[in-house]
């Protein structure tokens, strides 16, 4: 069960039905989650933190792995067990048929990104009590429940995706890309600022096709006229100012490897986007990569590397892989080893490629056999986190900003810890920051100057400078 940390306005404390939220899945999933959230709260509902005192539990979710949804299924049966009134929505949303067959006591089901049919079943099985609020119009503001710290927030610009990766099915499920206006996001991202967001995730499927399907437009936004377009997002997010009169940080994730991309890498040596990059490889040997239906420029790849780092030495690149794709030999695993040592990436996610129903993949010859994948997953583990280490060690003695994510009861020395991230770890799925000592003042959300003592293979560990 995620709890959310807005409590009801005092007006709908005693009257209005309570919503439950289990939210599973991508970071993606989870936006989508406090939008729902958002909306059933200007109509009127509650938030409930645990099952018991939910009248409808609603399962956001995730049908991407075959073991996405087993899990999806599983968190499904655990609140009808303990609810008995659950509404699913969320990419699993697409398989009604299976999720009936599962739990017929499913109270309805809808698919992902529909956001009217979720509150419209909501309505009609927790009707609300409060009938002004029906009206209120669902717009993301400073009264938006976030299922995120209040200190970072995810901001999704656009909504599905125009490739056709061979793993995927998200096209899909999700449709062709639907870029949002750029006021509307900035708008967006002015609140959550506003609001005390110090962090700005900016998220959907394809980040770098931001505004290809709108054709760039341009909207009237302070009196400019920046286009739908990342550097131009980026620019203008670079305006912002948290309460302390600093920039937040910006994060871009899911960028696809286009040549634009190179675009941003000066925005982030000027400080106006953070020197962070997720950017989705999937693989390095041309042929593999072919057959994934991705770019296979992998030799231009690293000179482009070479490049971002040239204009940015901090920039910190996050990348995933897949392996045991059908097809992949050892030679061209050992290619991949092999362009991973040259490459240096600092954040790498590795995964053992699982048949997705619908696939193009699946029908792909040559498939590899269970125990290769497990053999070549820790291998890559084992190679990445060597990499990783050795990155690390040589922060060691260097002051670097740290966001605090979480601050600790003190000891019995008195001593209080706290755990933060660097401009280089993005939450939940990088590495943290340990600090030993920390003032008692402070608190979640700052960012402080830390002088680095140690490290390990993923995270840091030091003092407050
Ligand atoms: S770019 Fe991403 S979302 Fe689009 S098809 Fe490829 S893996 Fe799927």
């Amino acid at each position: 069960m995620t709890e959310t940390d807005l409590k009801p306005r005092p007006t709908t404390i005693d009257a209005a039905p309570r919503i439950g939220m289990v939210s599973l899945g991508c970071p993606k999933a989870l936006v989508d989650s406090e939008r729902i959230l958002t909306r059933l709260r200007a109509d009127g509902y509650a938030m409930s933190p645990d099952y018991a005192g939910a009248d409808v539990v609603l399962v956001n979710t995730c049908g991407f792995l075959d073991s996405a949804k087993e899990e999806s299924l599983a968190a499904i049966g655990e609140a009808i067990a303990e609810n008995g009134r659950v509404i699913v929505t969320g990419c699993l949303g697409e398989e009604a048929d299976a999720i009936r067959a599962a739990h017929p006591a499913v109270l309805a089901v809808t698919g992902a990104h529909q956001y009217e049919q979720v509150v419209e079943q909501v309505h009609i099985h927790a009707p609300p009590s409060q009938g002004p609020f029906v009206d209120l119009i669902p717009q993301p503001s400073e009264h938006d429940i976030k299922l995120t710290p209040r200190h970072y927030s995810y901001l999704k610009i656009s909504e599905g995706c125009n490739h056709s990766c061979a793993f995927c099915i998200i096209p899909d499920i999700r449709g062709k890309l639907a870029s949002r206006r750029i006021d509307a996001v900035l708008r967006e991202a002015e609140k959550l600022v506003a609001a005390g967001t110090q962090e700005l995730l900016v998220i959907s499927q394809d980040t770098s096709a931001y505004g290809v399907d709108t054709r760039h437009e341009t909207r009237d936004w302070k009196g400019r006229q920046p286009r739908a377009h990342i550097t131009d997002l980026a620019r203008e997010l670079g305006t912002l100012r948290t309460a302390g009169g600093v920039p937040p940080w910006v994060r871009l994730h899911y960028v696809y490897p286009y040549p634009h991309v190179d675009q941003v890498i000066p925005l982030m040596a000027d400080g106006l986007l953070t020197p962070y990059l997720d950017i989705p490889f999937q693989h390095a040997s041309p042929k593999i990569l072919r057959s994934m239906r991705r770019p296979a420029n992998e030799a231009k790849v690293l000179e482009r590397l070479k490049g971002w780092r040239e204009i940015c030495p901090d920039i910190a690149i996050r990348s995933s892989f897949v392996v045991g794709f059908p097809g992949e030999t050892e030679e061209d695993f050992r290619y991949l080893c092999d362009w991973l040592e040259e490459a240096q990436l600092d954040r790498v996610g590795a995964f053992r490629f699982e048949p997705v129903e619908g696939a193009a993949a699946n029908a792909l010859p040559n498939p590899v056999a269970e125990e290769v994948k497990e053999e070549r997953f820790a291998r890559i583990m084992d190679l990445t986190a060597r990499i990783s280490a050795e990155k690390l060690r040589a922060k060691v003695g260097r002051t670097l900003p740290v966001i605090i994510d979480e601050v600790g009861a003190p000891d019995e020395d008195g001593d209080i810890g706290a755990t933060g991230r660097s401009q280089a770890d993005a939450p939940e799925i990088d590495g943290a920051v340990y600090l030993r000592n920390v003032p008692a003042h402070l608190a979640a959300g700052a960012i402080v100057d830390v002088k680095v003592e140690d490290a390990d293979e993923h995270d840091l560990f030091g003092v407050v400078a």
